[in-house]
């Protein structure tokens, strides 16, 4: 056997003479084939005897993956804590979202954090954002998320301005089932739900991210109370520092689908144009105004009550995700069949990746 200078690895084996027969190496269309070579009258291919099988993909479970192993593609999105890139896994080709957030800690806080991460974050549920691995690194914990390939609910918002009903009807069925996934099964208050946590993809999956991170990064480094992101979905009593819970993403449910609805954020500032002056002053309004509504000559009466389930200043009045998966506007366009997947492939070019 001789050993191809070219490729080490191809093995080019010459019959014994007078020992084999020729049909043994030509085949009846004139096919010559031994070891990795294949000659016939269309030419020379390279054939593998042992084709090398195509690595699994990665899952969930596996642990397995490291920043060693990844590909960086592109800057995605950028985030008050820091950036989201999309990255290419280099053996099995798997796309995935790394998302770096600067973070100066100890070793011991940080062990724990990826601990609770994991914790937190490791679902079975179709309608949450799957969560890989978390590392940390260089002064940064990177975790590794499934891609989502349509960006998120605020990217899609700013191409569409509006979503109309029957679409928001689809994707809040979605996002409810998410909410009774972490609410019910794995009582985690999301804390942060709003359009850029709510993921889509050209499969018109719609899904939530990010719940409790922002819980988990505070607690864990010793600085509870440092929110940084935007207060505008926040629930009353949770800017008012009383006690919170699941409700508390329902309120933040209400407002994220009547901006849908609307195009605006239903708390704008009082002049038009203008943003508010300060944060306060958008916290004061949440807290003291009466509850948003949807306005009833423009939306159906279905639509209305249910942002009147979700939007109640004393939570107590809020309905729970279960319940609001019960609500005639959640169902009332099932005849449509409406197909996410084309609506939201219809407005830009996402990588389809899958
Ligand atoms: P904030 O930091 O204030 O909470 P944010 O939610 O926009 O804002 P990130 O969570 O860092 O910040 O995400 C930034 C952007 O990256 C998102 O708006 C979205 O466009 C994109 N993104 C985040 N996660 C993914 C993902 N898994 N797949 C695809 N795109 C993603
Ligand atoms: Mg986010």
């Amino acid at each position: 056997m001789r050993r191809n200078p070219l490729n080490p690895n191809l093995r080019l084996s010459l019959p014994p003479p007078d020992e084999v027969p020729i049909t043994q190496f030509l085949t009846e269309s004139g096919t010559f084939m031994d070891g990795d070579l294949l000659v016939n009258r269309d030419g020379l291919r390279i054939v593998s005897q042992n084709p090398v099988e195509a690595p699994p993909p990665i899952r969930p479970t596996d642990d397995q993956l490291s920043l060693a192993d990844i590909d960086l593609i592109k800057v995605i999105g950028k985030g008050s804590g820091g950036i989201v890139q999309l990255v290419q896994h280099k053996w099995t080709g798997q796309f995935f979202a790394l998302k770096v957030i600067q973070m100066n800690i100890q070793e011991s806080a940080r062990r724990q954090i990826a601990q609770e991460l994991k914790i937190n974050q490791s679902s079975q549920c179709p309608y949450v954002v799957v969560y890989y691995q978390s590392f940390y690194e260089n002064g940064a914990i990177s975790i590794i998320l499934e891609y989502m390939d349509g960006g998120s609910l605020a990217d899609f918002l700013r191409k569409v301005r509006t979503i109309p009903e029957p679409y928001l009807a689809a994707i809040c069925k979605q996002v409810l089932m998410g909410l009774v996934y972490l609410h019910h099964e794995k009582h985690i208050i999301h804390r942060d739900l709003k359009p850029s946590n709510l993921l889509i993809n050209h499969r018109g999956e719609v899904k939530i991210t990010d719940f409790g991170v922002s819980a988990v990064l505070t607690s864990t480094s010793g600085q509870a109370n440092t929110f940084v992101g935007t207060y505008n979905y926040m629930s009353p009593e949770r800017i008012s520092g009383d006690t919170y819970g699941y409700k508390s993403d329902i309120w933040s449910l209400g407002l994220v689908l009547l901006e849908c609805a609307t195009g605006r954020f239903p708390y704008s500032p009082p002049e038009e144009g203008e943003g508010w002056s300060s944060f306060y002053e958008l916290m004061v309004a949440i807290v003291e105004q009466p509850a948003s509504t949807a306005p009833t000559d423009q939306f159906s009466p279905e639509f209305c009550s249910f942002i009147s389930a979700c939007v109640q200043k004393n939570p107590g009045d809020r309905q729970p995700a279960t319940d609001l998966l019960r609500h005639p506007f959640i169902n009332m366009y099932k005849d449509l069949n409406i197909d996410l997947a084309a609506y939201f492939t219809s407005v830009g070019s996402p990588l389809a990746t899958f």
